[in-house]
């Protein structure tokens, strides 16, 4: 809050005559502004006991100093009394000087209730000396009108006017009015926004009032300063001026000036981030103004701290505080404040009921998130389950396809092996008799011949046979007996043969016996028990004198004539034709052959 010393206007060289009894000039200028109750006391006391009597330059200095003090503490009917006073000392006594003081008092007291007509009392009463011949009369007119247009915010009135009074007063080197104007000015350039301007001034009339010897005025204008380095964005320097003053105001028993310093500081606090200590400064400032029933400066204290206390987010004291300083101005309580008090406390109730809006949404928010996320949870159970499941299931169609493939598998695999067997059975076996046929045979032969013991004793042996004179046998008892001799005297000759021999057809009625490791006595042996099998044979509705043999071939893998399956099996031929030479019915063995060939002076081998 910038500090108006209009109050605290010029005595200098317009006091001319005191009484002994009278208050000295700067005490009243003094206590005008530190003590106006106290001031108003003894001057109206004064003035009741005709201490002014014959003194009127003294009573209208007086009277002027009582109006002053009533407008800084708010007193209008001290105003009313100092004007009227002044007034009636004006009409009677045709003093233009107390009726232009009492124009400037009243202008003051209706701009200080609002009033812009204010303005034009003050003109008024400013044309009452702007011709008086006293410089300093003129200089003081000017000046109480920058002061009045200053108050009544009409700064780009009020700025030529000071510069006047300023620069009047510079030139009868009037120290303390110069700095009054010059703290105008800095009024002035503060209300129109120009704040570096404002600061040069303020430096100026500090500086005027300290070379005037007046320190507490000096101070004052400090306060100002500061709170134009808070508008600069230099709260720490703001709040060091404004703890000079507070120091010096504290010393002085100033105590509501030491309230708006605290009040200037709690504000500079806050601007350096230190909310929580504005806060309790401007708690304990308004703490003080109540005690010492400064109700004057309670509004704005309680504002203050309703604005910090909103900012901070604590409702609560914001409201109770807006509402105790609308309490506090009820002297001042117009219908305007009313509903500026009706509306600030249903702007609270709507902040407050707004909260707890906003908090119950934000409970119910946790709530909704919190559901949501055990929703999400049971969702995720519930899909992991059905993922288990699934799995489980899949597990188990796979095993199961799986197992279905395998038996699938092995079943086909065996159809395929019994398939197979079935064409391999049928590739090498005789469909008639049953044995192995011409191939069968060789696979068998050579795979015996590729083993390592093949040259070795006891010899491999090779019975061939053929059914003697079957062409007979089919021409008298039809092919198919031939085809029953012949499946008949194999299922014979098999039993006979056994383990010892495997029975293969070589092609019509032509077989074989291969022997491994059976030795020569062995296949010999083992030929005649065959002869002996066929010899001993009978058929069912077959010719009394049908006869049925064979003759056989042997031949012996010695490894020299007989070293591959061909060349043993020609032996094997040889011999058995042999036989058929011989008279058929017997079995031949192939050295035996070899022998009579050498005999015969024949040559061996193919
Ligand atoms: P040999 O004592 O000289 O052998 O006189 P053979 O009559 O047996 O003469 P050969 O061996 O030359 O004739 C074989 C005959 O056997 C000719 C053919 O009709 C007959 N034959 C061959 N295979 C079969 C068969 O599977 N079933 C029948 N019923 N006859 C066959
Ligand atoms: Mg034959
Ligand atoms: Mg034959």
């Amino acid at each position: 809050m910038r500090k108006l010393l209009a109050g605290l206007l010029l005595w200098g060289t317009l006091s001319t005559v005191w009484a002994a009894t009278a208050l000295p000039p700067v005490a009243m200028r003094t206590l005008s502004a530190s003590d106006p109750q106290g001031l108003i006391v003894k001057l109206r006391a004064a003035l009741d006991a005709g201490v002014y009597a014959g003194n009127p330059a003294g009573e209208r200095e007086a009277l002027w100093w009582m109006g002053h003090a009533a407008i800084n503490a708010s007193d209008d009917a001290a105003v009313t009394e100092a004007v009227a006073r002044l007034k009636s000392m004006g009409s009677v006594g045709h003093d233009t000087l107390a009726e232009s003081y009492a124009g400037f008092l009243n202008a003051d007291l209706r701009i200080a209730h609002g009033d812009g007509g204010g303005v034009s009392d003050a003109l008024q009463a400013a044309a009452l000396q702007l011709d008086n011949p006293d410089p300093a009369h003129r200089a003081l007119a000017k000046f109480q009108l920058c002061d009045i247009y200053s108050m009544a915010g009409q700064h780009h009135h009020s700025q030529p006017l000071c510069k006047q009074a300023d620069a009047a007063f510079g030139g009868l080197h009037d120290d303390w009015d110069q700095a009054q104007a010059k703290n105008d000015e800095g009024n002035n350039a503060y209300g129109m926004g120009q704040y570096d301007a404002a600061g040069t001034f303020y430096e100026q009339a500090r500086a005027l009032y300290e070379k005037a010897g007046d320190r507490s005025q000096a101070l004052m204008v400090g306060d100002n300063l500061a709170q134009v380095l808070l508008k600069q964005g230099k709260p720490k320097q703001a709040i060091a001026l404004s703890r000079a003053s507070l120091a010096d105001e504290r010393a002085a028993g100033r105590e509501s000036d030491a309230l708006i310093s605290q009040h200037d500081i709690a504000r500079a606090m806050e601007a350096t981030g230190q909310h929580r200590d504005a806060m309790d400064l401007v708690a304990s400032t308004v703490d003080e103004a109540r005690k010492a029933h400064l109700d004057g400066l309670l509004p704005d204290l309680l504002q203050e701290q309703s604005r910090m206390a909103e900012r901070n987010g604590n409702l609560k004291l914001a409201l109770a505080a807006a509402r105790e300083s609308a309490t506090v101005a009820r002297t001042h309580w117009t219908s305007s404040l009313r509903s500026q008090q009706a509306e600030l406390a249903a702007r609270y109730a709507a902040r407050e009921k707004e909260i707890r809006i906003r908090e119950l949404e934000r409970n119910n928010q946790i709530k909704n998130l919190k559901l949501q996320a055990a929703g999400a949870d049971a969702e995720r159970n519930v899909m992991q389950m059905r993922r288990q499941r699934t799995t489980l299931v899949a597990a188990l169609a796979a095993t199961l396809g799986l197992v279905v493939g395998v038996v699938s598998l092995l079943l086909l695999l065996r159809s395929q092996r019994r398939h197979t067997q079935e064409l391999r059975r049928q590739a090498l076996e005789d469909p008639l008799t049953g044995v192995d046929n011409r191939r069968g045979f060789f696979r068998r032969a050579e795979k015996l011949l590729g083993k390592r013991d093949a040259e070795r004793p006891p010899l491999h042996a090779l019975l061939l046979f053929d059914f003697d004179y079957f062409k007979r046998i089919n021409d008298r008892c039809g092919h198919p007996f031939g085809d029953i001799v012949l499946n008949v005297s194999l299922q014979r000759l098999r039993e006979a043969v056994g383990k010892r021999g495997r029975l293969a057809r070589l092609g019509g009625e032509e077989f074989i016996v291969l022997c491994p490791r059976i030795g020569g006595a062995a296949a010999s042996q083992l030929a005649g028990d065959m002869r002996a099998a066929i010899a001993g044979l009978e058929f069912p509705n077959a010719p009394d004198d049908l006869e049925v043999t064979i003759s056989i071939g042997m031949a012996l893998f010695d490894g020299m004539r007989c070293h591959d399956v061909g060349s043993w099996l020609r032996a094997a031929d040889d011999a058995m034709y042999a036989a058929k030479a011989r008279g058929r019915d017997q079995v031949v063995v192939a050295q035996e052959v070899d022998h009579l060939l050498r005999q015969a002076g024949a040559p061996i081998g193919d």
